[in-house]
């Protein structure tokens, strides 16, 4: 590997007309802003399933650039060239995930006499084998966690390297990101498996198999030092963020600055963030990621050549613009003074996901049937998605980024709590109580935050659900019924729900899950009267549009009604709840499923390691689907003979679809 310390760019200044943003979702919407409040025109690209999305409308001009899977559309490098060509586009933002981080699209970019408005190719080269990174800083004297690195690729030298080091280790993949392929051994005779395990992760992901080996830390924290480099040598930091609230060892919440620093280790750890980027002649942004171990002590962990997710706290504790500071060095500016870079108050981020917490993160898919995202002061909302969207299982579940600003940590934590409490989404399952919860928690507000933090603090996290406040959304639902009923009669001044016999009333059952509620009510006039079981209401205030403030058995608050296909959803102050009018699965279908193992969610099948005959044992894997960057197995629940596959390699499949039948024990 040749180190990227040569410096080559002109210091010479270019004109860059109309820009070009190779991505999709929040981060595009993100580019464009900057682009257009610079005074750039800007042309999106989107999938065939996108077309609906807001960086297609924000953007000047829109070029659809293929069919939805990530490789024929954000990842089709021709594609996007050909869209600048047709477009008169003279740069392109490629923000991060997708071709971000790719050199050969860089390059690409450049040869068609583009700007690429990112690092050089040769940092992206460097940096993207997380071996060569770690022996490159390790040269330049920036501390690297113990490990192996080397090109000694048998399972016995890992083993020799792992008792070297000590366990527990964790095996990663060299060209590895998003997690993808990590694996933490506790002990020796594991390390075959893991090893197996992470080399066919790698290849299948990243398409090469080589590992390394590093010492696993229990429970550091994860800091990280964002830089901005002009490419010709002057490198300077942008304080740090620290992501150390993670799930599958992705980042979910990030802040600024780490209560783990005081100013001391602080200026250590962006001094170590700069020599990284100077040994990189480092052009743009970056971030240099370490990991920090219980004692202070920092390691560095990777070189990440792009735009991070959680760049906005950066923003909001300095004042800068991240990406109008790419596009300047992109131009061949100059950087400011490193002296005039300075900090203020605390930034929190909490990344919103499409994602079941309960389910162990399973990703969700379907319709933003709700989606309301609060507004307010020192609050940044950053989305991609809006009202109507559907979330897709081709890309990442990310719907948006939730940021706060407070002068001290505590305001800020304060303005986050409140804000995800109002951050309302219907349609799909997302990670928001979970958010809420990390934000509440005493260890949290203490500061105590860790990678561990979920796992010792919020193991198998369910959302609590208010039984009361369902209860008076299911009435507020069967009377805004009523309403409609009434209206669509044409009969407004006739109670709805009249009767002969006024002390009979009407009756409906709705159903929230495995929960059913069985509602009469009465209409009196001016109100209506409720009753389940042996509670009783007096509810005024509904009405047949689909927000309105209506009272509850004394509980005022404003409700909004939504309907999808089957399903019915009332949101209110609290929450939100889902009914079904009618039972989805009558008993005989869900008998007839108790030794069929369906699809948890729609992807496509990477694996299907059984076949019809095969005698398999409790905890087999069955399956191995892969969706929204994530593989699952599906593992037989109990021993016995597969009597069915109903799936193979490669196929796309729909969430409920049956894929093996199992029998007998
Ligand atoms: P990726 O590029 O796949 O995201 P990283 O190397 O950046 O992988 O690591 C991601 C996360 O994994 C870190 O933030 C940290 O939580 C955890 N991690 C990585 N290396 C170690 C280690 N040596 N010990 C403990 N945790 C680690």
């Amino acid at each position: 590997m040749s180190t990227p310390n040569t410096v080559s760019t002109p210091n010479t200044l270019s004109t860059l007309t109309k820009v070009l943003v190779a991505n999709r979702g929040e981060i595009a919407v993100r580019v464009l802003r900057t682009c257009r409040a610079l005074g750039l025109p800007t042309v999106a690209v989107y999938s065939e399933v996108d077309a609906g999305l807001p960086h297609v409308a924000l953007a000047d001009e829109a070029v659809c650039i293929g069919p939805a899977p990530a490789t024929e559309s954000y990842l089709n490098a021709a594609a996007i060239l050909a869209a600048a060509a047709r477009t008169g586009a003279d740069a392109i933002h490629p923000g991060y995930g997708f071709l971000s981080e790719n050199a050969p699209f860089a390059e690409a970019v450049e040869a068609a006499g583009l700007t690429f408005i990112g690092p050089r190719p040769d940092a992206m080269r460097a940096m993207g084998d997380k071996a060569a990174a770690r022996q490159l800083m390790a040269a330049r004297g920036v501390p690297v966690v113990p490990g192996y690195d080397g090109e000694d690729q048998a399972d016995a030298r890992f083993a020799q390297e792992a008792a070297r080091v000590g366990y527990p280790v964790l095996v990663k993949a060299a060209a590895g990101g998003g997690g993808k392929g990590m694996t933490v051994v506790a002990e020796p005779a594991a390390l075959p498996d893991a090893l197996a395990r992470a080399r066919r992760l790698a290849l299948a992901a990243f398409k090469d198999d080589r590992l390394l080996l590093e010492k696993y830390l229990e429970g550091p924290r994860h800091v990280e030092v964002q830089i901005l480099g002009d490419g010709r040598g002057r490198v300077l930091h942008v304080f740090e963020r620290e992501c150390s609230i993670q799930r599958r060892f992705q980042k979910i919440i990030e802040e600024t600055p780490s209560p783990a620093l005081d100013d001391e280790k602080r200026a250590a750890l962006c001094a170590a963030g700069v020599a990284a980027g100077e040994a990189l002649a480092y052009r743009g942004a970056g971030t240099v990621e370490f990991i920090l171990d219980a004692h202070g002590a920092f390691y560095f962990l990777e070189v990440n050549t792009r735009l991070q997710v959680e760049h906005p706290i950066t923003e909001l504790i300095t004042g800068l613009d991240l990406v109008a500071w790419q596009i300047r060095v992109a131009r061949g500016e100059a950087l400011p003074p490193q002296a005039s870079i300075t900090a203020r108050g605390h930034a929190v981020e909490c990344r919103l996901y499409a994602e079941d917490p309960a389910r162990d993160f399973l990703p969700s898919t379907g319709r933003l049937v709700i989606f309301e995202l609060p507004q307010g002061p020192h609050l940044r909302m950053d989305a991609g998605v809006a009202e109507g969207c559907d979330v897709s299982v081709y890309y990442d579940p990310l719907l948006a980024k939730l940021v706060a600003w407070g002068e001290t940590r505590d305001e800020a934590l304060d303005r986050m709590a409140g804000a995800l409490l109002r951050t309302r989404v219907a349609g799909v399952t997302t990670n928001r109580d979970l958010l809420h919860a990390v934000v509440r928690h005493p260890a949290f507000r203490a500061g105590l935050t860790t990678t561990a933090f979920l796992d010792q603090h919020l193991p198998a996290f369910q959302a609590a659900s208010d039984p009361a406040a369902v209860l008076r959304r299911a009435v507020v639902l069967v009377l805004h019924r009523a309403c409609r009923r009434r209206l669509d009669q044409g009969l407004p001044t006739l109670r709805g729900g009249w009767r002969n016999n006024p002390f009979r009333g009407q009756r409906e059952v709705l159903l929230d899950g495995e929960t059913s509620f069985q509602i009469e009510y009465f209409d009196r006039g001016g109100h209506f009267e409720a009753r389940h079981g042996t509670e009783h209401f007096v509810v005024r205030g509904v009405h047949p549009g689909t927000v309105f403030s209506a009272e509850v058995g004394g509980h005022r608050t404003t409700y909004r009604i939504a309907l999808h296909g089957e399903y019915a959803y009332v949101a209110d102050g609290l929450g939100i709840s889902r009914f079904a009018r009618q039972a989805r699965f009558p008993a005989g279908i869900e008998a007839e499923a108790a030794g069929s193992l369906a699809a948890p969610m729609p992807g496509r099948v990477v694996q299907v390691p059984v076949a019809v005959g095969d005698q398999v044992a409790k905890g087999q894997v069955l399956v191995v689907l892969e969706a929204m960057k994530m593989e699952q197995s599906l593992l037989a629940p109990h021993a016995g003979q597969v009597v069915a596959v109903d799936c193979a390699v490669g196929q796309v499949v729909e969430a409920g679809a049956v894929l093996v039948v199992l029998e007998g024990g």
